[in-house]
């Protein structure tokens, strides 16, 4: 676990005390403000005072899902409360927050590992999920109680389980970024990906994805070594039209 998300775990033993995470009552313990302001290009900033430890954390009101508000205003406390972070600007657009895109610097690294720990608690997710089975339609479920994003849940789950499993957010016009557990062990060449022959490309060319898991070549996903070692590769993805951007799921079921 990163010390961000340590921080976070240590944060939520001492002052939350039900689960999903009250972050109001946390915010209000911290010396931190929530208002909703009318924002154009960030979706969330936190404004430090000078002369005390409290801050006001703006959040921008258009933001339509409660589970970005919930992991942005999470997000903005990382920021709070982080060493190294009390001298940083932070204004964070919808690009830094709850991304795991290795072109994002340090600091917003470490306020979304910080935020994915504080609303998704590794110990309690632990018991929450059936870590054997990858399944959309599970995560989607603790998502939904936890009034968190698929991608912050998946991500959970990813670091949780035991299982050769990633997940892959491509959006138009972007190079992709990705989170894998610990024994998906295979390079993902992010630059060329979605390739031809994968159930993603095809979803940005228009054409229909199954509705669950269905194999796919491994080459489409993995450099040709890679692709050698799995038996069976599994891809679930979704469009999401709100984001113009496609989610993947991949399960590698037989590896060598
Ligand atoms: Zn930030």
């Amino acid at each position: 676990m990163s010390p961000a998300a340590q921080l976070a775990v240590l944060i939520t033993q001492r002052f939350v005390k039900n689960a999903p995470p009250d972050l109001a009552t946390l915010c209000e313990v911290l010396g931190l403000r929530v208002r909703e302001v009318p924002a154009r290009g960030f979706d969330g900033a936190l404004v430090r005072s000078r002369t005390a430890q409290k801050g006001i954390i703006a959040i921008k009101a258009s933001l339509r899902e409660k589970a970005r508000k919930r992991f942005t205003i999470a997000h903005e406390i990382g920021h709070f409360v982080l060493p190294h972070h009390r001298l940083l600007k932070t204004v964070c657009d919808e690009r830094k927050i709850d991304s795991f895109d290795v072109r994002l610097n340090r600091p917003e690294v470490e306020a979304n590992e910080f935020a994915s720990e504080l609303v998704l608690p590794s110990a309690i997710l632990a018991r929450t999920f059936n870590l054997s089975i990858f399944s959309l339609s599970q995560i989607s479920a603790v998502a939904s109680s936890f009034e968190t994003s698929l991608t912050a849940t998946i991500r959970c789950f990813l670091r949780l389980t035991a299982l050769p499993c990633a997940m892959i957010w491509s959006a138009e016009n972007q190079t992709p970024w990705c989170a894998r557990s610990d024994s998906f062990r295979f390079f993902l060449p992010l630059e060329e990906l979605p390739a031809e022959g994968s159930h993603a490309a095809g979803l940005f060319a228009g054409t229909p994805a199954p509705p669950d898991f269905a194999p796919v070549p491994a080459s489409a996903w993995l450099d040709e070594a890679a692709a050698e070692r799995v038996g069976t590769l599994l891809e679930h993805s979704i469009y999401l039209p709100n984001y113009r951007a496609v989610l993947t799921l991949l399960w590698a079921q037989t590896v060598e």
